[in-house]
């Protein structure tokens, strides 16, 4: 059968959708370029908007539509008349079509996808049962979501593949548009309830694919569009260690996002430069040894070497060189030195005076990890409004 209509009435290319345009439904829709037609009953499940569109149709006085043609009557009854949908893509369309005709093992299949083609038909499914109020479809499609990012292994290998980058685990290839595109679903759907599952799913990606320093940029103005400020943190720490002429290339950069990188810059040198002398404070053992001003002055004194980036002098740089603006990787450095510390395992080449002090390398430690805890959540805090 031919589908192209040809219809004066629509723009050329107007066709007939190959799957769901049902001959024996009852209503047809126009989504873009293609005509849908399907049962009413189907469309009007699950408390959806269409429910209440075609009750409206319903109640109207048969008498007082008959001299109407321009009535809501006859939306819908044929290729000629058909409800217009606005703002919609075919695409999205056909995947909340599948998902309300699919026969159970079907539905099944769908639940564990397989494929990133898979994941994108459940956020497609998502996005359209929010818009049009499927309220148990889109449950499901979010549960589905927030299943699958709970599951999968959080430390991907990326691979570039044509340009684009892809993090690859162990079991789906994920491209960072298919993350963004699930991101955006997540912060429409939850984004005005307390309790965002998806978006926490998915935060052990975006912090994968910010720590492999791949795609950026492009982290970091999809984060801060959908209002995800630790992410976003994160994102604006990792640019700045790129240096400035990565700021200048990245296409996703904004000049205002490139005035923040700047004063960024200046915030965080000016803490890194205050890092070395300035400890976390602890509440001493009752048992401290050399009592809490002694052990004080050599507890300043091993943090000092835990922060020097001189290989010859500090703790840490032994382990691991870290940036003179990695922050967040220098504090973390801290709390897995202290950790070692606190376990008696800590091997180094002087010895500190510190490391006599057992009783007090719990406090110590307790006090870097939540120094580091406090950073981490608010990286943000570096990169204020431009003004
Ligand atoms: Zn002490």
């Amino acid at each position: 059968m031919d589908s192209s209509l040809g219809l004066a009435l629509y723009p050329t290319g107007v066709s007939r959708d190959d799957k769901y345009y049902i001959p024996v439904g009852d209503v047809t829709i126009l989504v873009s370029k293609t005509l849908f037609r399907v049962h009413r009953h189907v469309l009007a499940r699950d408390g959806s908007t269409f429910e209440d569109l075609f009750s409206l149709d319903s109640d109207v006085d048969p008498d007082e539509g008959q001299n109407d043609t321009r009535s809501f009557v006859q939306d819908g009854a044929d290729d000629e008349h058909p409800i217009v949908m606005q703002g919609d893509e075919e695409d999205v369309f056909r995947d909340l079509l599948w998902c309300l005709y699919a026969l159970p093992q079907k539905i099944l299949e769908a639940t564990t996808p397989k494929t990133e083609d898979g994941i994108l038909k459940l956020a497609n499914i998502a996005h359209i049962a929010n818009k049009y109020h499927f309220v148990t479809t889109e449950l499901w499609a979010l549960q589905c979501l927030t299943d699958f990012f709970r599951n999968e292994p959080s430390n991907p290998q990326i691979q570039a593949q044509q340009g684009q980058t892809r993090v690859r685990t162990q079991r789906v290839p994920l491209s960072t548009s298919t993350l963004v595109k699930v991101t955006e679903v997540a912060a429409l759907c939850e984004g005005r309830e307390h309790n965002n599952v998806l978006l926490d799913a998915l935060r052990p990606k975006w912090k994968s694919l910010i720590h492999t320093r791949s795609d950026v940029g492009l982290a970091l103005s999809v984060t801060e569009r959908l209002g995800l400020r630790d992410l976003c943190g994160l994102a604006y720490h990792t640019m700045l260690q790129q240096g400035r002429e990565n700021w200048d290339r990245d296409p996703h950069l904004t000049r205002e996002h490139r005035i923040r990188l700047l004063s960024g810059f200046h915030k965080v040198t000016q803490f890194c430069d205050l890092l070395p002398s300035s400890p976390p404070a602890f509440t001493h053992h009752p048992n401290c040894i050399d009592g809490p001003e002694e052990c004080g002055r050599a507890w300043k004194a091993f943090w000092k070497s835990m922060m020097s980036l001189d290989p010859d002098v500090g703790v840490g740089s032994q382990a691991m060189r870290h940036d003179k603006l990695d922050v967040l990787g220098r504090l973390m450095m801290a709390v897995s030195i202290m950790q070692t510390l606190e376990k008696g395992e800590l091997q180094t080449l002087g010895t500190h005076p510190f490391e006599e002090c057992d009783e007090c390398h719990r406090p110590a430690m307790q006090a870097t990890v939540v120094v580091c805890k406090k950073v981490q959540d608010e990286l943000m805090d570096f990169f204020p409004d431009v003004v």
